[in-house]
């Protein structure tokens, strides 16, 4: 997305909420989803873990929304204002026909709507939001955030025509004929199938299917002891929803979901199983960690290494799962290649069996003749640019062009699309951000941004809610309160500010090797070593390394260097002014 992460944390912890929230938001309209259920590529690598653990971004993300943002209870006007006010209509432009209603979709026509067009976005399900509603459990992701966001997109002018099918109710040609350009972005909707006996069985469902079914609220039999077949955070969600969800008869609409916190209760009580069979380690499991562990608090059991078999019936019902023993799941060049054991059969009792092994692109809407070149995975063929599609006119993006993927990556597709269409449809184009620098003075360098001692500040936990008290609804994950949220926006390390060494003259540095940045980085991270000459003098030349991965940006080299060869220097976007503002007042 390239949002400066670093940047609205350093804000946080500076207590400037207000402009955290324009950073972090701008280029984002799902930051408030983004702050409950991000997968959070930022914190994967984000640099404090090599001092202990990574920044906790997300939930500093969520911390400022929940201050300033959509979750706030400003005003949509109020909210423009901060984030960005929508261009004049763009006349004669033509109009922008957007498939699907999820991150990608909504993102694009956010986006577009903001730079003047008119959009309307069609989406089959009764619900707009994609799989951020129809997948992603209401336990982690509270309807009324994602609510109030898409609410936002539609006050900036998007029409979103719920239960319109394209394909069924309205035809992708048409669709092309009509408008000036059309964003495709139907997500991937269809689940892998397992391809083993019995699973057409009467119990067997799939994940995608049984989620949609529960997050909209159509009621499903599920069995009193459940075995979830799939390792990844879906198997998860399958598992940690089929457990509140528990055994109900059919009931009408409006009662379900209460019915299923009674029904969740009952479970407990009850003893209800819910087995996750996987043919993965633990170790090599590519769920979150954080949901294995919640999900075997919430007594979840899980069986690793076991290769499903065959789905066992009793007159047409399913009765258990025969799996074998996984011996290894890779071979010698880790390609994935599972070698099961003959002979090593073993059975989990169970009266419905939930896959949850993988999501697939369902492209038949689009009718024949399409003129939309398509991969051997099924997925639509598209410049990984522009998000231009193989017919003119038409982009697509999402899970529907890549395979399935997370939400901002959705977001920063639908972001890509809407750029290349206001380009195919105005001509202009953008500029594209540039990067400023600023130096700060060497001598009585202070860190602009650091707060007291930020290298020894310990990191914050996330509060849980009790497991007594997880039911469907009830989100798990709550709030860093004030305190903790600025504690653990000044752990950053401030990876935009760097160390910079300077050649200065063409014979070489002005640098006299002293040695004196070496001696005083806390961190260990510069060395002096020397080198063959490279001027034929037979003189050994001394160069200055710098492991920047462990390097904290504390500036202490800078002060102490007595030629001034080194500064210190922020990087930032033309967009993150703010953060430059930050620095001046502190200077
Ligand atoms: C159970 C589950 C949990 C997940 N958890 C997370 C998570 O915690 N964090 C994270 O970052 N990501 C998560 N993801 C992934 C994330 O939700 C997706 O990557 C993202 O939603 C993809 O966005 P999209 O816009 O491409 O498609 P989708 O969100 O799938 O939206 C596609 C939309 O197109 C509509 N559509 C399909 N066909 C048609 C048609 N013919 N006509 C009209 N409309 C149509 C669908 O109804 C749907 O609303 C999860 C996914 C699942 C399934």
């Amino acid at each position: 997305m390239d949002t400066n992460a670093g940047a609205y944390v350093g804000l946080t912890a500076h207590g400037r909420y207000e402009e955290a929230y324009a950073l972090l938001r701008r280029r984002n309209p799902f930051a408030s989803v983004c702050g409950r259920v991000c997968a959070a590529p930022c914190e994967t690598v984000c640099r404090r873990a090599v001092v202990d653990a990574p920044i906790k971004i997300r939930a500093i993300k969520r911390f400022v929304n929940q201050r300033v943002g959509i979750e706030s209870g400003r005003s949509f006007e109020r909210i423009s204002e901060i984030v960005e006010r929508p261009r004049p209509r763009a006349t004669d432009a033509g109009s922008v026909a957007i498939v699907g209603a999820g991150p990608a979709g909504l993102a694009c026509a956010h986006d577009l709507a903001l730079m003047g067009h008119e959009v309307t976005v069609f989406d089959a399900a009764p619900v707009a939001g994609g799989m951020m509603r129809l997948g992603i459990p209401e336990h982690r992701l509270p309807r009324a955030v994602l609510q109030a966001e898409i609410e936002f997109i539609e006050f900036l002018g998007v029409e979103i025509r719920l239960g319109a099918e394209i394909g069924r109710n309205v035809l992708f040609e048409q669709l092309a004929q009509d408008y000036g350009a059309v964003f495709v972005a139907v997500g991937c909707r269809k689940d892998a199938q397992l391809g083993i006996p019995g699973a057409e069985l009467d119990g067997v469902l799939t994940a995608v299917n049984f989620l949609a079914h529960i997050n909209i609220g159509i009621p499903m039999e599920v069995g009193e002891r459940v075995v979830v077949i799939g390792a990844g955070n879906v198997a998860y969600d399958v598992a940690r929803t089929a457990q509140r969800f528990g055994a109900v008869a059919p009931l009408e609409r409006e009662r379900h979901l209460l019915a299923l916190e009674a029904a969740f209760v009952a479970a407990r009580v009850l003893g209800r199983k819910v087995t996750i069979v996987t043919l993965e380690s633990r170790a090599e499991m590519p769920a979150d960690p954080s949901q294995i562990e919640e999900g075997i608090r919430e007594g979840i059991l899980l069986a690793n290494r076991r290769a499903p078999k065959a789905i066992l019936s009793d007159r047409g019902h399913v009765r258990g799962l025969q799996t074998l023993t996984v011996r290894r799941l890779f071979d010698a060049q880790h390609r994935f290649a599972p070698e099961l054991v003959e002979g090593s059969e073993e059975e989990f009792p169970c009266d419905t069996v939930i896959t949850a092994i993988g999501q697939i692109a369902d492209l038949s809407f689009l009718g024949p003749d399409h003129g939309l070149a398509v991969t051997p995975e099924s997925t639509i063929r598209v410049d990984s640019q522009t998000l231009a599609t193989s017919r003119t006119g038409v982009f697509a993006g999402g899970d529907v062009a890549f395979g399935p993927r997370i939400v901002i990556e959705a977001v920063a597709d639908g972001r890509r699309a809407a750029l290349s269409i206001d380009t195919l449809l105005t001509g202009r184009a953008d500029e594209p951000s540039a990067t400023c620098y600023r130096t700060f003075s060497t001598f009585g360098y202070e860190h602009p941004f650091a707060l007291g001692d930020y290298e020894k500040v310990p990191p914050r936990r996330v509060p849980l809610i009790p497991i007594e008290n997880r039911t469907l609804r009830a989100e798990v994950e709550s709030d860093l309160d004030e305190a903790d949220a600025r504690a653990e926006g000044s752990r950053c390390l401030h990876c935009w500010v760097e160390p910079v060494f300077h050649v200065g003259q063409p014979s070489g540095s002005e640098c006299i090797t002293c040695g004196g940045c070496a001696d005083v980085c806390p961190q260990d991270c510069l060395s002096l070593v020397s080198r063959p000459s490279s001027d034929g003098s037979g003189t050994p030349a001394v160069v200055v390394l710098l492991d920047d991965s462990t390097c904290i940006r504390c500036g202490l080299c800078a002060r102490r260097c007595p030629t001034a060869v080194i500064t210190m220097r922020a990087s930032y976007e033309q967009g993150e002014v703010d953060l430059v503002r930050m620095a001046d007042q502190v200077f």
